[in-house]
């Protein structure tokens, strides 16, 4: 096939191992930067440029889009699958996972296990919104946070409060949750690739420390998985529409809880940590479901 991938990089480890992994199978493959690729939207005609050239013939795009790109790089992705390019994280589904409120609550409605999570607007209506969510602690998330900054722990009620006031102070979005004590500072990360986890590792923060971030010091080993987690990851996975997902799983008394599923999950921690061939595996799907979906189209 003929591959594009669309990220901003081509020096990262995931983007390197992609191009490796492709190249390796007989593909074809190129990098585009989703910021240089420019398009023209016009009834019937979907029309795609990059650096001065038009963009034409590709057969499927794998999409690694950042978090600080999400507008403007779906909206390239969008144009791609309207000129029929096969992608296995289609832009709405990318959409859906960068929107954590969304997707807790897309997740919530398919009874797929959650810490318990609060989010509200008004500073008059904290209390009652702690009171939703129950005693302390509590764990206060910022919206736009990733690899762990942004994610606090409080121990008393008047520490929450103060928390979500300064954030509140600062015009920040933020969700509450229910601290999962049992988890004891690790997370484990279920690598989906079509209806399978193809690795998963268990990161455990370091002493003094509940968040297992990596980018916090944390370290990652290859975990097997049970039945539900399993389960839980290829669900939480589906229900968001994507066919490549990091899905991180809390162990909790009450079984697996998600607390995030990542559209663009990086290759370097996993595959170090669990010596699997990820790159290989996001590959041969996109393949798989390339000739699947040209089958159907075939026949209809
Ligand atoms: P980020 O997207 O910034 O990584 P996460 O929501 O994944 O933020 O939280 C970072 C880490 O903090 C998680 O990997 C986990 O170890 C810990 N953590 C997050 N939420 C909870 C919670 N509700 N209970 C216990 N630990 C949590
Ligand atoms: N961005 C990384 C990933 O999605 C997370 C790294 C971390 O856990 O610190 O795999």
């Amino acid at each position: 096939m003929k591959l594009a991938i669309l990220s901003r990089n081509t020096k990262l480890y995931s983007t390197e191992r992609l191009i490796d992994a492709a190249r390796a199978r007989g593909h074809s493959v190129r990098v585009l930067d989703p910021l240089r690729c420019y398009m023209r939207i016009e009834p019937g005609d979907f029309a795609l440029h990059y650096k001065g050239k038009p963009l034409s013939g590709y057969d499927a795009v794998i999409p690694r889009i950042g978090a600080s790109v999400t507008f403007y790089g779906t909206a390239v992705l969008r144009q791609m699958e309207m000129m029929g390019v096969y992608t296995p994280n289609g832009s709405d589904a990318i959409l859906r996972a960068r929107d954590k409120l969304r997707c807790h609550q897309i997740l919530a409605r398919q009874e797929i296990g959650l810490p318990r999570t609060v989010f509200g607007d008004n500073p008059d209506d904290t209390n009652d919104l702690l009171a939703m969510l129950g005693p302390p602690p509590h764990v206060i998330k910022l919206n736009e946070g990733t690899q762990g900054t942004g994610v606090i722990l409080a121990e008393r009620a008047s520490s929450s409060r103060s928390v979500i006031e300064a954030f509140r102070g600062l015009y920040a979005n933020f969700l509450v949750q229910e601290f999962i004590a049992e988890a004891k500072g690790a997370d484990i990360r279920c690598f989906v690739v079509g209806n399978r986890v193809v690795a998963a590792m268990r990161r455990q923060a370091k002493k003094g420390e509940f968040r297992s971030n990596l980018h916090r010091g944390g370290t990652a080993k290859a975990v097997s998985l049970s039945e539900a987690e399993v389960d839980t990851a290829i669900r939480a996975a589906r229900v968001l529409g994507l066919n490549v997902a990091g899905v991180d799983l809390l162990r909790s008394k009450r079984g697996p809880l998600v607390l995030e599923v990542n559209s663009s999950p990086g290759l370097e921690g996993i595959e170090g940590a669990t010596g699997e061939d990820v790159a290989g595996a996001i590959i041969d799907f996109t393949d798989a479901a390339l000739r699947r979906q040209r089958q159907r189209d075939q026949r209809t």
